[in-house]
């Protein structure tokens, strides 16, 4: 443990394990978390006594299974480590068994049908891949979460089974093209997380942030994020302070906090941390998110995972960086000093490409939720169309493949005509942030995730898809005589067939969605018809083909996203409707009084007042277009409710509730630019954005 970082003071990692366990013990774990040999009983109570004791020592009083949960929430129970004994002698106590196994009554976690309320049975297994480590007192143990018959409940299963698939895959891969010594191939993720921070006394005042995480009214200021003075801006002290302390608490966590910068939005900020092995880094993000939250409390301040808290300015993402390494620390995606000669680099290029252009609806739809539908689509965001950016390195390289001839481009210097400046080589890709899934040197980004919700489906997806090309691609080199002509070729048709996919262009500009569709690239922009990917028979065959899902979890999928769907916009609907009748109205019409009051007492006095008159009327009629818009949205929800089909009231959520809510919010975004600022009875944007 590093002494001036403190990182992973409070990790049972390796370095605790192998001082602590004996080397027998150390060595079967190891075999488990490396190779995924079984883990005899035995060692697992040697593990447990001495994850209790050191736990102890870092002064738990608990442990608890941590779970991931379908919804992309993380969930927790904790017992103490206490036991009793008949002449009433308190003990510590942790076995094997409850460092593996927890049993829980688990029925009202959603189950997508998975699971009825009669057979609430739910186990917890660890996950030894993904150290234990200890917060707030409390000994937390990274464990999947599955029902009495086995099925998957949690997100966590599934990464961790998709990281199985890509690795047979991955390996077979490399055995084709010769490489006898590659054990194992795993993916790497680096997920930067952008976030919001808003003064705490301000959002305490907002049921909207409250209850959905987003503001559901308020109108911009004056200034918004067009000067971009923000972007990567200096740090007020308020926010510096919440980073580096931030930063502390993960780095004992075991988090690689590394990067952290002001983002676009007034009030928006990133944290990217080092990359790793991606079912850790998606429990990392997941406490990333955590104590993002309970360290901005301690600054007086809210942090917002939402990914659209403001209508106005950008939303908040996820960055998915991706690659693929061997055990020996070869990174897949890497071009190399000779890209043209790399055929590993090739094909797993053309693997990857092939993939995604197969299967580009799973991909959106492990990112698609109703926070995100704000976002996706929108301008700064990637659109709701996957393309793929190679740049112009890469893609020249491919077209030259595609024409057998010519030099390969050399990397060019960056010269800046200062002598005194150094010269550098540039990258061989420049950025395009307007790209969804861009290849940036040696990995992909994919940008659509969310902010809010875990990393861990869209990597399931992702590594399994890239599984099912490699495969393709393995049962032809393997039949092959001459493995390079035959990698040449594969990669020659791969881009004959799925170069529609590459676009190096502005994804934002309105000719792309019209060259997209020529190039029938589907464009989903909207979650309802995203989830439905999951009942897409060629989409369902292969998850099931791959084992990464079987037909029961699917279908529970599909069915707890379209559910919460429909849950978050119905909260979301009866919270404006409140917000507007309760609070926005009142206000408003105690405003008319004083208005009204000031009129008739001038006319009282002979003095005329065209100008208040007229703010009366316009006024007056705000308030009844507001009062109309509040109980249509209502009868609009009471209408979408009765639906019984679950995709058919998703989608009349849809079409009728969304409108609704956007009739409610324009009347009291009106009304906000003509009443009084000490009337107004909310926090505005300028608040939320610019007070912090
Ligand atoms: P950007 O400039 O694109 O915002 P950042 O430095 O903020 O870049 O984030 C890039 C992320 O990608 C980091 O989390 C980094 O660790 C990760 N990353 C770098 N190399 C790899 C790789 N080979 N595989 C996966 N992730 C990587
Ligand atoms: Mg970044």
């Amino acid at each position: 443990m590093d002494k001036f970082f403190e990182f992973g003071s409070m990790v049972f990692g390796d370095e605790v394990m192998r001082e602590r366990l004996s080397e027998d013990t150390y060595h079967s774990l190891r075999q488990t978390i490396d190779c995924g040999s079984p883990l005899e009983l035995a060692a697992a109570d040697a593990v447990a006594e001495s994850m209790k004791g050191w736990a102890l020592e870092k002064g738990a009083t608990h442990f608890c299974h941590w779970v991931t949960h379908m919804t992309g929430l993380t969930s927790e129970k904790h017992d103490a480590f206490l036991f009793v004994d008949v002449k009433g002698r308190a003990l510590t106590s942790f076995s094997g068994s409850s460092l593996i196994k927890g049993e829980s009554d688990a029925s009202s976690f959603p189950s997508g049908g998975l699971r009825a309320t009669s057979e609430a049975r739910g186990y917890t297994a660890w996950d030894c891949t993904s150290p234990a480590f200890v917060k707030e007192q409390t000994l937390y143990i990274p464990t999947a979460f599955c029902s009495y018959h086995g099925e998957a409940l949690d997100t966590k299963t599934p990464l961790l089974r998709s990281m199985e698939i890509l690795n047979a895959s991955g390996v077979r891969f490399m055995r084709a093209l010769g490489n006898k010594k590659v054990k194992r191939v795993t993916p790497l993720v680096g997920a930067e997380q952008e976030y919001f921070l808003v003064d705490k006394q301000y959002y305490d005042k907002r049921m909207d942030l409250m209850l959905t995480g987003r503001t559901l009214l308020g109108k911009l200021p004056p200034k918004g994020q067009e000067l971009s003075d923000h972007y990567f801006g200096n740090l007020k002290p308020r926010v510096a302070a919440f980073m580096r302390e931030l930063d502390r608490e993960l780095w004992r966590l075991g988090v690689s906090a590394h990067t952290e910068h002001n983002e676009v939005a007034p009030a928006q900020h990133e944290l990217a941390p080092i990359f790793s092995i991606v079912n850790i880094a998606a429990d990392n993000n997941n406490l990333t998110m955590e104590m993002m939250k309970k360290v901005a409390l301690r600054h007086g301040l809210v942090c917002l995972l939402h990914e659209k808290p403001f209508k106005g300015v950008n939303g908040s993402g996820k960055h998915n960086n991706w690659s693929l390494c061997t055990d020996d620390g070869f990174n897949m995606l890497k071009p190399g000093k000779n890209p043209k000669d790399n055929t590993v680099f090739l094909l797993t290029l053309a693997a990857v490409i092939e993939a995604v252009d197969n299967y580009a609806e799973l991909l959106i739809m492990s990112v698609a939720s109703a926070g995100n539908s704000h976002r996706l689509g929108a301008h700064e965001a990637p659109p709701a169309i996957v393309s793929i950016y190679l740049g112009e390195e890469v893609t020249g390289l491919l077209k030259q493949l595609e024409t057998d001839g010519g030099e390969s481009a050399q990397s060019k210097s960056l010269k800046l005509d200062v002598n005194t400046l150094p010269q550098f080589k540039l990258d061989n890709s420049d950025r395009n942030r307007t790209s969804p899934f861009a290849y940036t040197g040696n990995k992909f980004e994919f940008r659509m995730p969310g902010s809010a919700v875990s990393i861990a489906a869209c990597n399931t997806f992702l590594n399994t898809i890239v599984s099912d090309s490699l495969d393709r691609i393995s049962d032809r080199l393997e039949a092959a005589k001459d493995k390079k002509t035959e990698a040449y070729a594969l990669v020659k048709e791969i881009i004959a067939a799925h170069g529609r996919i590459i676009f190096n262009g502005n994804n934002y500009s309105p000719e792309w969605v019209a060259e997209a569709a020529r190039r029938g690239l589907k464009n989903i922009n909207n979650p309802v018809d995203a989830f439905a990917a999951l009942k897409d028979p060629k989409n369902r065959n292969m998850l099931i083909r791959k084992k990464a899902y079987n037909a029961a979890e699917l279908e529970s999928r599909y069915e707890i996203h379209m559910l919460s769907y429909i849950k978050t916009v119905n909260i979301e609907a009866g919270t404006l409707a409140e917000i507007a009748e309760l609070q926005i109205l009142p206000a408003v019409r105690k405003y008319l009084g004083e208005l009204s009051a000031a009129y008739s007492s001038l006319a009282a006095n002979g003095i005329d007042s065209p100008a208040l008159f007229a703010d009366l009327g316009r006024i007056a009629l705000g308030a009844e277009r507001l009062s109309a818009a509040s109980v249509a949205l209502k009868a609009a929800v009471i209408a979408a409710r009765d639906t019984s089909e679950l995709r058919a009231r998703a989608e009349s959520f849809r079409d009728n509730i969304l409108p609704a809510m956007s009739a409610v919010r324009e009347a009291c975004d009106a009304l906000e630019g003509e009443v009084a600022a000490e009337y107004w009875p909310i926090p505005t944007y300028f608040d939320l954005l610019f007070r912090v």
